[in-house]
């Protein structure tokens, strides 16, 4: 018998394969290079199941799909209380890579706009210096299940144009948030967003925070219980860009993109969902994604508002 899972997917791919609206993200000249039609649809249960169609094996860079999963690692090597003195929680309504602090306090608004990322960046190169990418590579391997590489080229082009995220480091600088070599720092963001990942790995990194942490397919503990709570809502308020609202009353899950075209979704404590498809809106959401994941939280009831979603406490003790 088909699962719903794959009946819903491959109807989401069929309707939508066709649409060629968008360009891919070209700010990062090698990011143009991508195969443009590419489209793949993942959803990965929290008992180790894989669902999926199309290009979902297909790599790409994770650009800001690492920003909840470092932000994660950090706050469980950091702490909690270290983190929110250097970034905020709150969303900007700016776009991701703008140069702009809370006035109010001197900090980034949230960890998923770049500043937010560069600072958490920061606190990792403080706590593990040279060893903090490292650190960073296996963290998200073992949220994947499998090694996670660079892409050199995609890496190599961002380091050569990324100076709006090096103002933002000497920004960041300038206001005591960020200590340490600005450009180190900046070097570890860019490597961190160059990472290689499919529509697979970014299922099963969510199917990881979907099962509080532990990695269902695994069975290895990769992050801290506490930060994965925390992380989760800061995705659901900030994790779409300047698009955010809109997604949590149309999708209602939790969520990152970036400009790869990747989008992740974690589903609390039932499954990892992801769409890979290059082509990006203006504020750098994978058209075709937004698509697929609104259409799929319909279909399967995903939505945190849904009204099939019983909650843990009264669904434990009084039915
Ligand atoms: N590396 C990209 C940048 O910082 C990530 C942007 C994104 O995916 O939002 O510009």
């Amino acid at each position: 018998m088909t699962s719903p899972f794959d009946f819903a997917l491959r109807a989401a791919h069929t309707r939508h394969r066709s649409d060629r609206a968008g360009a891919p993200a070209d700010y990062i000249p090698e990011l143009a290079n991508v195969a443009p039609d590419q489209f793949g649809l993942a959803i990965a249960t929290t008992t180790g199941e894989l669902y999926a169609v199309g290009d979902y094996t297909q790599t790409f860079t994770i650009q800001s799909v690492s920003k909840p999963f470092v932000y994660c690692l950090a706050l469980e090597l950091a702490g909690e209380e270290t983190i929110l003195a250097r970034v905020g929680l709150e969303p900007s309504g700016d776009a991701f890579n703008s140069v702009v602090l809370d006035p109010a306090t001197n900090r980034p608004f949230n960890p998923m706009v770049n500043a937010g990322a560069i600072t958490i960046a920061g606190v990792l190169h403080q706590i593990a210096g040279a060893k903090a990418f490292d650190t960073m590579q296996a963290r998200l391997s073992a949220a994947a299940g499998r090694p996670l590489v660079i892409d050199e080229a995609v890496y190599r082009s961002e380091v050569e144009t990324g100076h709006r995220n090096r103002a933002i480091g000497h920004l960041l600088k300038n206001v005591g948030v960020l200590r340490g070599n600005v450009d180190e720092i900046v070097d570890l963001y860019f490597r961190q967003c160059s990472l290689r990942v499919t529509a697979e790995d970014l299922a099963r990194m969510g199917a990881t925070l979907a099962n509080v942490g532990e990695n269902p397919q695994t069975g290895e503990t990769v992050f801290d219980i506490a930060a994965v709570r925390n992380t989760l809502a800061v995705m659901f308020t900030c994790g779409m860009y300047d698009h955010s609202g809109n997604w949590a009353v149309s999708v209602g899950i939790p969520a990152k993109s970036g400009v790869g075209g990747g989008v992740v979704g974690v589903v609390n404590r039932q499954l990892g969902i992801s769409t890979f498809s290059p082509r990006v809106d203006e504020k750098g959401n994978s058209i075709r994604g937004l698509a697929a994941f609104a259409e799929l939280s319909d279909e399967l009831g995903l939505h945190a508002f849904d009204a099939s979603n019983l909650g843990s406490a009264i669904a434990h003790t009084y039915l």
